[in-house]
């Protein structure tokens, strides 16, 4: 199908995009398109003007963060680029391997990090790694620049904290700790490579072996992304066994309703989200130096 007539403007700064949309509440912005365009053509979405970021170069790479060690990732950046990036190969394993996992080479050179959160697809694969590492997203709009939570952004599908005429202007995730590791584990849906499920988790380990600090967080089985706090609070504390880790990983469904669809049933991504927490557990735990050896 083709779609609607819309207008298209280019702007050069971050606040031109802004006073575009907030004064044209039809506005849409458009980053790669690899989301947008698709729902333009289906005539889900009908815009009346996309406002291109394709010009703001300052919202593209990866650098030191301004403070405390970590990295700020722009929201223009590609999944590509993400995945190929050494700091957050060696950092953030769960985000290079949950990027480089998305769709075909093709997509990752051109759909943004931006672009993947601001849709909140409830099957999104970033989403999962951000909530395991901390992330923080910074945006921009009306009112200047303010950061929210990763925990705060996803409400429900295709719903997310961003305010009227707000954009996502980048990612902050914070520094690894010392025998600290995370990895990404996916279950994919042949035809579009979206994840049936896909789980992160993030390890650090105290001097003693044990659990100090764990995240795990989950996509593809709910209306958005979540964490699952009772593994996360199950591992805690623990020497992270295998036989611990398929314990806490018993728990991953405690309290959620998974989704139940043509690709697959709820009982079905239940047990994917518990193999996948333990697969992910015992790279991130083996990867941060735990004795894991399952
Ligand atoms: C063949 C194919 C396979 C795919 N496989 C996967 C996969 O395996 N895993 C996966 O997670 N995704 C997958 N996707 C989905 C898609 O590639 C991603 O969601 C992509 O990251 C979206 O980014 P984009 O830059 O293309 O966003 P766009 O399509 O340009 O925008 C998406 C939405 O976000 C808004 N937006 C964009 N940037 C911003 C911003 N900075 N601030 C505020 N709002 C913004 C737009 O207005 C729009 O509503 C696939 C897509 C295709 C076509």
């Amino acid at each position: 199908m083709i779609a609607a007539q819309f207008e298209y403007s280019a702007p050069d700064t971050v606040s031109e995009v802004v006073v575009l949309l907030k004064h044209r509440p039809g506005a849409r912005v458009l980053a790669g398109g690899h989301d947008l365009l698709a729902q333009m053509k289906q005539r889900r979405l009908s815009p009346t003007l996309l406002v291109d970021l394709r010009n703001l170069k300052d919202l593209v790479g990866i650098s030191p963060a301004q403070a405390g060690g970590g990295v700020w990732i722009g929201a223009m950046t590609s999944c590509a680029a993400i995945a190929e990036d050494a700091w957050v190969q060696a950092n953030a394993g769960a985000l290079a391997e949950a990027a480089l996992s998305m769709g075909d080479a093709q997509m990752r050179n051109v759909a943004t990090i931006g672009g993947n959160l601001a849709y909140s697809d409830p099957a999104a694969d970033l989403p999962a790694a951000l909530l395991a590492l901390d992330g923080i997203i910074l945006v921009s709009g009306p009112d200047g620049a303010r950061t929210i939570p990763i925990t705060d952004f996803f409400r429900t599908a295709h719903v997310t904290a961003l305010q009227a005429a707000e954009i996502i202007t980048g990612i902050e995730l914070p520094a690894a700790a010392a025998r600290s590791a995370s990895a990404y584990a996916k279950q994919a849906i042949p035809s579009n490579c979206y994840p049936l499920c896909g789980v992160a988790a993030r390890v650090t380990l105290a001097a003693d072996g044990a659990v100090a600090a764990c995240r795990v967080a989950a996509t593809g089985i709910s209306d958005h992304p979540l964490r699952l706090a009772t593994v996360e609070g199950s591992l805690e504390g623990t020497i992270p066994s295998a036989e611990a880790i398929a314990a806490a990983c018993g728990l991953a469904g405690q309290g959620i309703t998974f989704t139940s669809d043509l690709y697959g049933s709820g009982e079905y991504r239940a047990h994917l989200a518990r193999v996948l927490a333990r697969r992910a557990l015992s790279r991130a735990v083996a990867q941060a130096g735990g004795n894991y050896t399952g």
